[in-house]
């Protein structure tokens, strides 16, 4: 088997060293003889976990002390119902930014509980984060959410909205870490852990304090902020071991130079792939404007901006003989998707820019 170089959208590539590190720890926790797997939540060793990865999470974001940092079962979509339930009873009506898949998906989920306007058109084909100046803003919101990279789109906001005071909601799932981020201009901060923090089951939600006490009656306990916060994030036996992994791969991300670091990485290598992408007289495409191209996910096309199957098919072929591995677009979108999260190498993205610029050589005349 050749070496694998793992492009995957999520659950995504962990960094080498952390699996050396959970390889180590795996059956003798730091010393107690037994594995986190078997350890009681309620244990001393289990709160010491908890306030560490917490710890590590307000010094990587610089997290104000007015904000609780929580661990939340359910992931990503967990907090899709979570937002609303604990913060739409204010006013009954919340705003979404709509610019992909997941977007969409946490609007339609929001529905259930109350109004939802929707702050840009409607659309189906994302390629963009239309100007602040175009949207549709209602006043009365109870908070505006976006998301702040679509993974599924490639589709990555490159600044701040202004809400004029209604508490802005951000779904960073996709990029949580791989950036400074002002965390007062944000009232929640969320994200499922799978995609650039750890792997699936947990969501880190980062809020500020005078959002909580809201939740509507009908909130599940296991969903409630207020709850969770009061509880220290132990209201029930929670998701430990992928918050573990989580605060293993934070702790990695400040051994590497924290966020500044891993911001400039993604820049080096991201451009390398879209670099390639503009060389290419349109060989190969890349449907998103150049202002929203997302650092994290790059989705593209080969042989027309509609893509040639075919064609799309033989480099997806080609790559995973190569160990160029998860390649492939989201089903609903085609293509191909190549994600460039904080764990994948610079050397790694250079393989894949190689493998592209081969496959560019070897067809650009049958286009
Ligand atoms: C993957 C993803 C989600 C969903 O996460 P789950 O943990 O699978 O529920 C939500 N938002 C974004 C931006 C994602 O990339």
């Amino acid at each position: 088997m050749p070496k694998i170089y793992n492009f995957g959208a999520g659950p995504a590539k962990l960094p080498e060293e952390v699996y050396e590190i959970i390889r180590n720890e795996l059956t003798d926790y730091e010393g107690t003889g037994i594995s986190l797997l078997e350890t009681s939540h309620r244990s001393q060793t289990y709160m010491k976990l908890n306030t560490e990865v917490q710890e590590v999470v307000r010094r990587l974001l610089n997290v104000p002390a007015n904000y609780k940092v929580l661990f939340l079962p359910a992931g990503g979509q967990g907090e899709f119902a979570a937002v609303p339930l604990n913060l739409m009873s204010r006013t009954g009506t919340a705003d979404y930014v709509v610019t992909g898949a997941w977007s969409e998906k946490a609007a339609k989920e929001a529905k259930k509980y109350g109004k939802v306007n929707l702050v840009v058109p409607p659309t189906n084909r994302y390629t963009g984060v239309p100007d602040q100046s175009t949207w549709n803003l209602d006043p009365n919101a109870s908070y505006v959410h976006i998301c702040t990279n679509e993974t599924i789109h490639g589709v990555e906001f490159n600044f701040i909205p202004d809400t004029k005071g209604v508490p802005l909601v951000a779904d960073m799932s996709s990029n949580f870490m791989s950036r400074k981020v002002d965390v007062s201009k944000f009232g929640v901060i969320y994200g499922g852990a799978q995609k650039n923090i750890g792997t699936s089951g947990v969501a880190l939600v980062i809020v500020r304090e005078d959002l909580l006490n809201q939740a509507m009656p009908i909130c599940p306990s296991i969903l409630d902020w207020t709850q969770t916060a009061k509880n220290d994030s132990i209201l029930n036996t929670p998701p430990m071991f992928a918050i573990y992994i989580m605060g293993r791969v934070l702790q990695w991300i400040e051994r590497k130079g924290g966020l500044d670091a891993m911001a400039e990485a993604a820049e080096k290598k991201s451009s390398l792939i879209y670099n390639i992408i503009e060389g290419s007289n349109g060989f190969y495409y890349a449907p998103v404007a150049k202002n929203s191209r997302s650092r994290m996910n790059i989705p593209f096309r080969i042989g027309s901006s509609g893509g040639n199957e075919t064609l799309e098919k033989e480099f997806l072929k080609g790559a995973e003989a190569m160990g160029l591995i998860q390649l492939k677009g989201h089903r609903s979108v085609g293509g191909i998707r190549a994600s460039t999260y904080n764990a994948v190498t610079l050397e790694e993205v250079q393989k894949l820019a190689q493998y592209m610029k081969d496959f560019y050589a070897k067809h650009k005349d049958l286009i």
